[in-house]
């Protein structure tokens, strides 16, 4: 034992911890340990394209992310960083019928929340961005309010608000252990030594499902490759988010005038696997230089991977274990965590502050919805 106690340590230096430990010492909990196994966004945050999307399937996730965007929107006043912030739009293009006919419904209910989502035939499309080759597109949605922000600025721009309001943040610091006692949480271990606490939150990513069998609760989520790249600079042209779900591609251009380029790969084993493939740029290249012909002859400068920590129905897992006291959880966000995290951050430290949550309802987050398996999966994943 040591005399080093917090009340909430926080396992995970990404996206989610820091958005937790932002919105806590905000509401005045500054008793706040984050505990970080490596460097700061390290994890899947860093390795993301910060992408920033409300036009989601399913109404809950359309809440969240509208709220998230609430508070990218006053991210730099606020926190008191320049993410990069641009509410350049998401184009998202449909290549299927059925898609397309989803589409529609979902602009439905987008609309009956709030959003400002157009429909684009593929002669609009065409005619709004000559630049798209519109070959076997059906239709596609857009919403200007989407957009994209720098996510390891966003990490260190909640970092620095934590230290300066007087929380913790370590570094290269591993946990080891969670401490149970009587079924609840009172202590973690770390590589820098024991810390008491009353409550220990995993935000850890990718390795949530490891994290979680500290304590014997077991999670339903598995960590899946990603890969990514960007190619060298052009000239800013190109404001807003490109993706679609049946093309399997997004893309942006960055404010220093790289594309960013991805997409997903179905015959991905689970595990933790941070090597790159020629496959996924003959692909992913081929594809992209049809679909926007202008990438043709640009350079490609960098090419990563990290990982999708997925749940079953393809919507993060947040909530409090009933089984373990004080152990908290904020995982399994199949790939779109980074623009629910502010979202999910404020909620997480108003039920660990109030009791309830004030702003977004998660309580449809929690592990229980996998106990009766009546889950709605989120269609719009790549
Ligand atoms: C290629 C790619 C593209 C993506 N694009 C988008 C996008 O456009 N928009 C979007 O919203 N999302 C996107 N995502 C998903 C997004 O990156 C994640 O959902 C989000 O970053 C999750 O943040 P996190 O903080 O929960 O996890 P992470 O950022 O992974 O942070 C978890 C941290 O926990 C630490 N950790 C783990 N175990 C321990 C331990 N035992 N002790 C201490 N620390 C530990 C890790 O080192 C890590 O830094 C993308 C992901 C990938 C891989």
């Amino acid at each position: 034992m040591s005399n080093k106690k917090y009340d909430v340590c926080i396992i995970g230096g990404g996206i989610t911890g820091t958005a937790l430990g932002y919105f806590l010492c905000k509401l005045g909990k500054t008793s706040v340990a984050i505990f970080e196994k490596s460097y700061l966004s390290s994890g899947s945050t860093g390795r993301c394209a910060g992408g920033i999307r409300q036009q989601w399937s399913t109404r809950p996730n359309v809440r969240l992310a509208m709220r998230s965007v609430k508070l990218f929107e006053r991210f730099k006043e606020d926190v008191g960083m320049d993410i990069e912030y641009t509410q350049g739009g998401y184009l998202v293009l449909s290549y299927t019928e059925n898609e397309a006919a989803q589409f529609e419904r979902n602009v439905l209910m987008q609309r009956e929340e709030g959003l400002n989502v157009e429909i684009l035939s593929p002669s609009e499309v065409s005619k709004r961005y000559p630049y798209i080759n519109i070959e076997g597109l059906k239709l596609a949605t857009f919403c200007q309010t989407d957009g994209h922000a720098n996510p390891h600025k966003a990490v260190i721009g909640y970092a620095q608000a934590i230290r300066k309001m007087g929380g913790a943040i370590f570094t290269h610091t591993e946990v080891t252990d969670i401490d149970v006692i009587n079924d609840r949480v009172v202590g973690i271990n770390t590589s820098r030594g024991y810390f008491s606490c009353d409550v220990v939150v995993n935000a850890s990513g990718p390795w949530s499902r490891e994290i979680s069998e500290l304590v014997g609760v077991e999670l339903p989520t598995e960590s899946y490759r990603h890969q990514i790249m960007v190619t060298e600079p052009l000239e800013n042209f190109f404001p807003m988010m490109a993706i679609s779900f049946s093309g399997n591609f997004y893309m942006r251009q960055t404010q220093h005038g790289q594309f960013i380029l991805g997409q997903g790969d179905k015959d991905e084993k689970p595990g933790i696997n941070y090597n790159v493939t020629f496959k996924f740029e003959k692909e992913l290249t081929s594809k992209m230089i049809r679909i926007f012909p202008f990438l043709k002859n640009v350079r490609l400068i960098r090419h990563w991977s990290g990982m999708y920590n997925m749940s079953p129905d393809a919507q993060p897992i947040i909530g409090e274990s009933e089984k373990v006291k004080g152990y908290y959880y904020a995982v399994g966000y199949s790939g779109h965590g980074f623009m629910v995290a502010p979202a999910v951050g404020e909620a997480l430290a108003e039920l660990l502050v109030f009791g309830k949550t004030l702003h977004t309802d998660i309580s449809y987050l929690g592990l229980k919805r996998f106990e009766n398996m009546v889950v709605e999966k989120e269609k719009n994943v790549v």
